[in-house]
């Protein structure tokens, strides 16, 4: 593997920085916004139910989120919602705007050691602005020779990114949390594919089996791919 590896793409939420459990938090306070209308339990499912109605529409990230709140909070309460109820929900958004970077532990380190061995590329979903800012603030850019925000991370969405890349599958290994976005379809676009998994993932993410694939990694720890490429 070591030999063949040439670029290695992150993906970013939940493996080089926190970002699953202040959506958690945003969705806590909103089943206290809404406990009036609808016990917590159910407004979290309603909840999952419009994001999964509004994925296509909207795709991933904060703005999306919001909107699915505001959508289902309308819905809970009959149209009966106080307008401050809904910017209360905007503001659980902005909120999640303006969270500081967290780096996940070891990951500075490993893209220091990784960098200048390997081609090293970010790939990720969410908002275009979003993740751009969380970059920045991140302060790893600089590890890194490209930037991918994606709409959905399908087959045919690595298939553009690895021609864009100019890089052959052969030579691709993507890390990332979520079993159904960062490791499912590299695999079957015939790359290498490492999971990290991460102790709060959205249930979107994950898949109710573990992939048996020869260029399937399973980590613990994102400093661990560094034995099987240094
Ligand atoms: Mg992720």
């Amino acid at each position: 593997m070591k030999e063949k590896i040439k670029t290695i793409a992150f993906d970013a939420d939940d493996t080089l920085w926190v970002n699953e459990p202040f959506y958690r938090e945003a969705e806590k306070k909103l089943c206290n916004m809404l406990s009036d209308y609808m016990p917590a339990e159910q407004v979290m499912e309603e909840l999952y139910k419009t994001e999964m109605q509004d994925l296509e529409w909207y795709g991933y990230g904060v703005k999306a989120f919001v909107l699915s709140m505001i959508d289902t909070a309308i819905r809970i309460s009959n149209n009966t919602l106080p307008a401050a109820t809904v910017q209360d929900i905007m503001n659980l958004g902005r909120d999640m705007l303006q969270k500081p970077i967290e780096l996940l532990p070891h990951v500075e380190e490993t893209l220091e050691q990784l960098n200048g061995n390997y081609r090293l590329v970010v790939a990720t979903k969410g908002d275009l602005l979003d993740q751009e800012r969380k970059l920045k603030k991140s302060g790893l850019e600089r590890y890194f020779h490209h930037i991918e925000i994606m709409s959905d991370k399908t087959l045919a969405e690595y298939t553009k990114l690895l021609h864009h890349l100019d890089c052959s599958a052969d030579n691709f290994l993507m890390i990332g949390n979520s079993m159904r976005s960062d490791i499912v379809p590299v695999l079957e676009l015939g790359a290498y594919a490492a999971h990290i998994p991460y102790h709060m993932t959205w249930a979107h993410e994950q898949l109710p089996y573990t992939p048996q694939h020869e260029r399937f990694l399973e980590l613990e720890c994102i400093s661990d791919i560094l034995k099987h490429l240094l």
